[in-house]
Parts: C-alpha cells; sequence; structure tokens
C-alpha cells in the first residue's frame, strides 16, 4: 500500500479488549465448574455502568455461554487459543504466526461467536469508537486518499460514513472482528469492488501469505521506468511495466488482492497518457518553457515531473509524476521519436 495509518489511531480499543476479557471470564468459570457470572456482573466494573443498558449484547453473551456450556474443557481451551491467534493481528500479517479459522471453531459455537462479535463490531458506531477512529486517521492521511490505491478519496469526518474493511475478513476471523487493529478505512472500490471477502493471509491455493500491515509504517513506490513509449495497442500510448518500490511480497498480495497494476494501467495511465502529454505542452506555452533542443526539453520535463512530484497524491500526481520521469529518462537515452512527439506537440498545443 502507498502509505499506512498511525497506529495511535487504534489505541481506543476497550470495547474489543471488554469483549475479550467476557469471554475469557465465561471460560474460566465453565472450566472451573462454577456458574459464570451472569449480566450486567459479567462486564468489567469500570465499564459495566456504560454497558449495562446494551440488552442485544447482553442476549449475545447469553448465547455464547449457553453454546460454551455444552463443549468440553480441550474445545474450549481451543477456542481460547484461536481467539487470541486471531487477534495476532502484525504478526499474522508478517506470517510470524498462525491462527485458526471459524472452520476450527465447534460448529455448535460457531454462529454464536459470530453473531456476538459481529454484533460488538456494529456497537463500534454506537459507542462513537467508530467515528473517534476514523477522525484520526482522516487527518493523518495525506490529501484525504484511500492508502490502497491512492485515487480514491475520503469524505471528511461527518459525511456519509466510508467502508470500514474488516483486513482480517470477519467471516474466517470473527474474533478480531470488533478489533481496531483489525479495522482499515478503505475506499469504497477497493473495499466492495476489489478486496470484498478474501483472505488477506491466504493465496487462492490456501498457503499463507505476508501482506502490508495498514498500521505497520510501511510504504510503496510506483516506478514506470521500464515502460516502452509507443508499445501500447494505439502506437502512442507506452506499453506500461509497472514496479514496485521495494518489491516485497507484501506488494504481490497487495496486488493480487487490489488488482493494482490492472488498475493503474486501465483506469488510469491508459486513459489519461494522452491529456497528460497536452497538459504538459500547455505549461510550456504558459509558462513561456522554450523546447527547442533536447537539453532545453528534458530540463523543462524535469521540471513539470518535480512540479507534479511535490503533489502527493493529490489528482493522482504521484503516478503522472512517474510517467514524465520516464519520458525524461527516455529523451535523455535519445529516444528520437518521442522526442519528436513532444516537440509536434508543442506546435499545436
Ligand atoms: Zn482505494
Amino acid at each position: 500500500m502507498l502509505f499506512t495509518y498511525p497506529i495511535e489511531a487504534t489505541e481506543n480499543n476497550w470495547f474489543h479488549d471488554c469483549l475479550c476479557e467476557m469471554v475469557q471470564s465465561i471460560h474460566a468459570s465453565l472450566d472451573a465448574g462454577e456458574e459464570p457470572q451472569v449480566w450486567p456482573d459479567i462486564i468489567p466494573m469500570a465499564l459495566r455502568d456504560g454497558l449495562r443498558s446494551r440488552r442485544g449484547l447482553r442476549d449475545r453473551i447469553n448465547a455464547y455461554q449457553q453454546a460454551a456450556g455444552e463443549l468440553t474443557i480441550a474445545d474450549r481451551q481451543n477456542i481460547i487459543q484461536i481467539l487470541t491467534d486471531q487477534n495476532e493481528i502484525e504478526r499474522l500479517l508478517s506470517c510470524d504466526h498462525n491462527c485458526g479459522t471459524a472452520n476450527d471453531l465447534p460448529e455448535s459455537i460457531r454462529g454464536q461467536a459470530k453473531a456476538l462479535f459481529s454484533f460488538a463490531f456494529n456497537l463500534l458506531t454506537n459507542l462513537d469508537i467508530r467515528d473517534t477512529f476514523y477522525g484520526i486517521i482522516y487527518e493523518a492521511s495525506p490529501n484525504h486518499v484511500c492508502p490502497f490505491c491512492g485515487c480514491e478519496y475520503f469524505d471528511a469526518p461527518g459525511a456519509v460514513r466510508e467502508d470500514l474493511d474488516h483486513y482480517l475478513p470477519k467471516s474466517s476471523y470473527p474474533f478480531a472482528a470488533a478489533n481496531l487493529r483489525n479495522l482499515v478505512p478503505m475506499g469504497h472500490k477497493c473495499n466492495s469492488g476489489y478486496k470484498r471477502d478474501q483472505d488477506i493471509l491466504k493465496r487462492q491455493d490456501g498457503t499463507r501469505r505476508r501482506a502490508f500491515d495498514p498500521y505497520g509504517g510501511n510504504s510503496i513506490k510506483i516506478s514506470l521506468d521500464d515502460s516502452l513509449p509507443f508499445g501500447g495497442e494505439d502506437g502512442v500510448t507506452p506499453d506500461w511495466q509497472i514496479q514496485f518500490d521495494p518489491d516485497s511480497e507484501e506488494a504481490t498480495t497487495w496486488d493480487e488482492v487490489f488488482q493494482i497494476r490492472t488498475r493503474y494501467k486501465r483506469d488510469v495511465l491508459n486513459e489519461s497518457f494522452r491529456s497528460w502529454l497536452t497538459d504538459f505542452s500547455r505549461w510550456c506555452r504558459f509558462i513561456g518553457v522554450a523546447v527547442g533542443t533536447n537539453e532545453a526539453l528534458i530540463n523543462a520535463i524535469d521540471r513539470y515531473t518535480t512540479y507534479w512530484g511535490s503533489m502527493g497524491f493529490r489528482d493522482r500526481a504521484f503516478l503522472r509524476a512517474a510517467v514524465f520521469r520516464m519520458l525524461k529518462s527516455q529523451c535523455e537515452s535519445g529516444n528520437e521519436r518521442l522526442i519528436m512527439l513532444f516537440r509536434d506537440m508543442a506546435v499545436w498545443a
């Protein structure tokens, strides 16, 4: 992904922690042969007054408890292990850890576990956790764009809510459904059009793979330097070679899940190339930059690239800068056909 979110945004994770504590308390009582505490005493003391009126939560806790009470101690211990493992988000994404999925839970409690944690996720909105979380991320996001594509703009806090992706999908990893560490604001196209319910931790053949940690601090740059001018189907647009720097397993997962290369090529580069060339020619005329010699042309492209490179993620500037960086390099290498194209455009722009 192009940039990551600040880990501080996930610190207000008290509700997820509370939920896990209640489940663990139920298991501990049952394993000791005791009756679990009843609602609202099951809620940690400090949070009891704030949550006791949440009847939907109470009903799902009770249903979970009922199902857990009918399992063996070994089954219950296995569930707690899965709960713990599914929330080791950072280590799971780096392949330093593994976890069981919903299918590894006893069938008789699977539905109750999913229902409890999915309901808890929905409660994040009512408890004002979701909006506070989004506000921090919105302010921290460069140019307020989706970091998975760099092209979709986020609306300001207070607007219709942006998608909140379960990075580890809740259908497979229900115990992480309300964990802010697993929740990622994401543009609608990236979330609903591409990622959907794909398992970020596993390839389609079921093998494990590394994935970017949205709160991990790593970022990636796009290079088009190996693209071939005039190599596209129309004979003018380049044959795009999109490279990631660094090119890592995480970047491969990102491309597979979000179809980054396909989208950039089809929706941005092929669609915009000719108009970006025209824009460049207009810019040269507007500010009076001469392109009569190769040296002058290369100098003009360099200035234009620097300008767009300074624009960050605004209006897909990072991709336009990458295009002109490649074109400059080609002109420096003496690509006469490309130099002639620039000259011709300078005449009629
Ligand atoms: Zn996006």
